[in-house]
């Protein structure tokens, strides 16, 4: 068995930023991009994105923001427009009466702006930490570490963490990771597990991280 080396962190984000500059980016930091990076935006899209896939999140986004992107435009909206406009992303009614309920909170309760508090975005019915330090770390540059499957599954397989939940995970992580690149982790471990660390069969042959990584529970790859 070939003796792996010390898992050093930085060089593992170093060398997979390198790699993950020829696939997409993940769905919220690519709205970013575009210009869709308010809280509300943010926090929005993330709803749409739960257990959607980023090819389906993009445009539902673009097209819900294309006609409301603000909280006072998201509430004029009807429950059936909303539910129309976000149809082919997964449990359309529910997460229409979320978003809607969600807008008129914020017109009623902190004058039509959401603003960068981690307390009111947890307050919101079904949104957690995974999107709140999402909302957090790119509508409002603050240092979060947002824990979805991909970044749960990858660092445990690496043997940087040994958790049982992404709640775990996430406390680990903002333990042993340079505030610096606590944003970053979400930006490139999301891709990554989609395209090269995949939750079935990983593609180890050609990981940039294959000289540090202990393989955690990796029983079959490529
Ligand atoms: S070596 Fe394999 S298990 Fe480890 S990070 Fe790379 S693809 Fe994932």
């Amino acid at each position: 068995m070939i003796e792996k080396q010390p898992f050093d962190i930085a060089n593992a984000i170093d060398r997979i930023r390198e790699v993950m500059r020829q696939f997409p980016k993940a769905a919220l930091f690519e709205l970013a991009d575009e210009g869709y990076r308010s809280p509300f935006e943010q926090l929005i899209a993330c709803i749409i994105s739960i257990r959607t896939r980023d090819e389906t999140t993009l445009p539902v986004a673009r097209r819900l923001f294309e006609r409301a992107r603000t909280p006072d435009e998201v509430r004029c909206l009807t429950l059936t427009e909303l539910e129309t406009l976000i149809a082919q992303c997964t449990f359309p009614e529910s997460k229409a009466h979320q978003i809607h309920a969600i807008a008129c909170r914020v017109v009623q309760e902190h004058q039509g702006n959401l603003g960068c508090d981690a307390d009111v975005l947890l307050s919101f019915k079904g949104v957690g930490f995974k999107c709140t330090n999402l909302v957090l770390g790119i509508a409002c540059n603050q240092p979060r570490i947002s824990v979805d499957i991909h970044v749960h599954r990858i660092t445990n397989r690496w043997g940087y963490v040994g958790t049982r939940t992404p709640e775990e995970t996430m406390v680990a992580l903002e333990s042993k990771v340079p505030r610096l690149n606590w944003v970053e982790i979400n930006e490139l471990l999301v891709p990554f597990g989609k395209h090269i660390c995949t939750g079935k069969l990983p593609r180890c042959s050609t990981c940039p991280v294959i000289d540090s990584c202990q393989q955690i529970g990796v029983d079959a790859h490529r």
